[in-house]
């Protein structure tokens, strides 16, 4: 979808930048500098709708969402202008992804104007969140295979089956759920995405421990849920279009080139100053190593950076197919490695001996635990490379044995 501004009427990005600042300071707090282990998980929600109510009361609230559904209408370069004066202020980071960046985004993509109308005017009040009910216990890749199920009752829909890794579904108002809803054609032609209410009869939510200590992550059950026709997004059998799209905004996400994300966590290592400020307090600013894991981290951001902008334009004039945002997706990756490494290697042993209120060393290898992350949220990087392969470089397509088979008739691992 293309961002439509009158830009005949839209305010200029320097005013409005101007203006930012301004409101900024006089109605955000300072950000608490970043640790490594971030707000506790249940004290971070409440607060991100609070402060997602005050972007809204100020007008800087979905700055490249329409107007219709209390978004600002403006463009991506007035959201960037926001983020940078929005550094070191405290923001409601924790809805960026999925909230806006993907599901509100989907909504936006797919949904009826009820739909729009009732969810992203919520969304972006802070009075609801919304999260991705799609992986599965018997797992994520494959994500046509799924055999969650919803079955038609009259005007009703009836929902049974488990998802698995849903961030802060526990936080949240709604879940976008894929299920399959016809098994006897092949497997992307029987699935239907639907808007599912969390606190729904039926919907058991069980949180999952992760080795860092957070517990963000969860597990739903769905034990006849009913659901309202209005429930479907997008169209009945439709839902592997529908999944498309969502995927396409979760690697924008991912990839760093969403217009719908506000405001940037500060990440320990993430940015380049934080490594040279990491290798001051560590004090090895002048040792040769650090210097050179500070430059290949340097070199890493800029090349992202520039393949960011790249691949944006080419997808935007059409010379790249849109499945060339798994090249930005798979770069991303590669570039939280480098950044954690670097981190790890300056920070040596003060990496799990540091004292957790000093430079914020202590954290550093809470944060290194989570690193193989970005190489699975938002879709593995094996397959990213296997649609960049197939899908942009147009080498043969990996053998299924399961194509054009209903799916009723393929056999599965059980
Ligand atoms: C931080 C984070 C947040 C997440 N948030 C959500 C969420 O909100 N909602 C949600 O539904 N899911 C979420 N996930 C789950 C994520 O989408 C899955 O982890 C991912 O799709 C991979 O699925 P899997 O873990 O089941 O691995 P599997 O699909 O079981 O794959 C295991 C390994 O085999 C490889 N593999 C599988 N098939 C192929 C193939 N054809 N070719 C090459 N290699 C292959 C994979 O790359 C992987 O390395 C999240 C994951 C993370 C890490």
């Amino acid at each position: 979808m293309t961002i439509e501004t009158d830009t005949t009427t839209a305010e200029s990005v320097e005013s409005f930048r101007d203006r930012a600042r301004h409101w900024l300071k006089d109605n955000l707090e300072q950000a608490v500098p970043y640790s490594g282990l971030g707000v506790p998980d249940d004290e971070e929600w409440p607060r991100a709708r609070e402060l997602q109510r005050r972007l809204s009361d100020g007008g800087f609230a979905g700055i490249c969402f329409p107007e219709a559904y209390g978004g600002q209408g403006l463009t991506p370069a007035h959201q960037r202008a926001f983020t940078e004066e929005a550094l070191g202020y405290e923001m409601p980071l924790a809805l960026n992804v999925p909230t806006l960046a993907i599901c509100a985004a989907a909504v936006l993509d797919l949904g009826t104007e009820e739909q729009k109308r009732a969810h992203l005017t919520a969304v972006l009040r802070g009075d609801e969140v919304l999260v991705q009910f799609l992986s599965e216990p018997r797992g994520g890749s494959d994500l046509a295979g799924l055999t969650t199920r919803a079955d038609r009752d009259g005007d009703e829909w009836v929902l049974n089956g488990s998802k698995i890794w849903s961030s802060g579904a526990y936080a949240a108002d709604y879940g976008l759920c894929l299920a399959r809803t016809n098994w006897d054609v092949p497997k992307h032609n029987g699935l239907t995405l639907f808007l599912v209410p969390v606190a729904a009869p039926g919907v058991t939510i069980q949180r999952i421990k992760q080795v860092t200590g957070s517990t963000e992550f969860c597990q739903e059950f769905f034990d006849d849920v009913r659901l309202p026709a209005d429930a479907v997004l997008g169209e009945v059998g439709g839902g592997w279009a529908a999944a498309s799209r969502l995927l396409q905004r979760e690697r924008e996400a991912m990839g760093g080139t969403s217009p719908f994300i506000s405001g940037a966590r500060p990440h320990l290592g993430g940015e380049i100053s934080s490594l040279v400020e990491l290798a001051q307090s560590t004090g090895r600013l002048d040792d040769p190593r650090a210097r050179e894991e500070i430059g290949a981290a340097r070199a890493m951001t800029v090349v992202r950076n520039q393949l960011i902008a790249h691949v944006s334009n080419a997808i935007g004039t059409g010379e790249l197919p849109p499945a060339a945002g798994s090249i930005v997706r798979l770069f991303g990756a590669e570039n939280s490695w480098t950044h954690a490494d670097a981190v790890m290697a300056i920070a040596g042993s003060a990496a799990v001996t540091g004292d957790p209120d000093g430079p914020g060393t202590g954290q550093i290898s809470i944060d290194y635990l989570f690193r193989n992350a970005s190489s699975l949220g938002g879709g593995s990087t094996e397959m990213a490379r296997n649609i960049i392969s197939e899908r942009v470089l147009g080498m043969p397509r990996e053998f299924a044995a399961d194509r054009d088979v209903p799916f009723n008739q393929v056999k599965h691992g059980r």
